[in-house]
């Protein structure tokens, strides 16, 4: 077996154990590979093992292995989970599948203006920032309705949840902690009125990495972004 395999189904294993612990079903929760800074190799090797959905966060990179791997496009989910600049939305309207991390009006505008008509809408999360950190990215949670509800009539964006990036501490209970906030979230969403009138499908609630995964599962997560539990650990050049 090769590490890709063996670890595609460590991960899935991981998954479905934290799916049970928590009472859920383990079919509730998608497995994103997050494949920055691996070579379309590897993303090729993860596909042949039936990984479907891929995230990229750097726009350049992104584009250059779906145009790499062109021959798998109709059988791969490409999902863009970093951070965009204006100037770049263009790349990511015309060639993801999702995008996880709008976190300003100004963005969803432009995606939803740059998205070609050939193509279905572009599924996006909005992205919190749960730990109220200055420097991450991620709008703040009091935002979160008031974008919700400006996609919402976008035609060419289609709305499915929230994306966090909690601040990384390895204990069990913090990890937890921040998960439940963005579950809080993302429940009141679901249940505000104004929101329940809109023709929106609320379904994904995209948290948890590596390190942070079971912790996610048991806050109820349904996509989890796993990077290096896939591929090895990245070295950046
Ligand atoms: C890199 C990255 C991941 C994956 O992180 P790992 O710890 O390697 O699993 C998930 N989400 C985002 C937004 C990332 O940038």
């Amino acid at each position: 077996m090769s590490s890709i395999h063996e670890n595609l189904n460590a991960v899935k294993e991981q998954i479905s154990e934290a799916a049970k612990a928590a009472g859920r079903s383990p079919n509730e929760i998608n497995l994103l590979a997050v494949s920055k800074t691996f070579p379309p190799e590897d993303i090729r090797e993860a596909h042949q093992w039936g990984q479907r959905m891929f995230g990229e966060n750097y726009v350049q990179e992104g584009v250059q292995k779906i145009g790499d791997l062109k021959d798998l496009r109709a059988d791969i989910e490409w999902h863009f989970i970093g951070p965009i600049q204006s100037n770049k939305s263009r790349d990511v309207a015309e060639h993801f599948d999702w995008v996880h991390s709008i976190d300003r009006l100004k963005i969803a505008q432009r995606l939803n203006d740059q998205r070609p008509d050939h193509l279905p809408p572009l599924n996006v999360c909005i992205q919190v920032n749960i730990s109220g950190e200055e420097s991450k990215s991620g709008i703040q949670p009091s935002e979160v309705l008031n974008l919700c509800s400006a996609i919402a009539h976008m035609p060419k964006l289609k709305l499915r949840g929230l994306m966090s990036i909690p601040e990384p501490t390895d204990n069990e209970a913090e990890q937890k902690e921040s998960h439940r906030a963005l579950f809080t979230i993302f429940r009141n969403l679901k249940e505000n009125p104004e929101i329940q009138k809109l023709p929106v499908q609320l379904d994904t609630l995209s948290m948890g990495m590596s390190s942070d995964m079971t912790a996610a599962i048991s806050e109820g997560s349904t996509m989890v972004r796993i990077g290096t539990a896939i591929f090895g650990k990245r070295t950046y050049l």
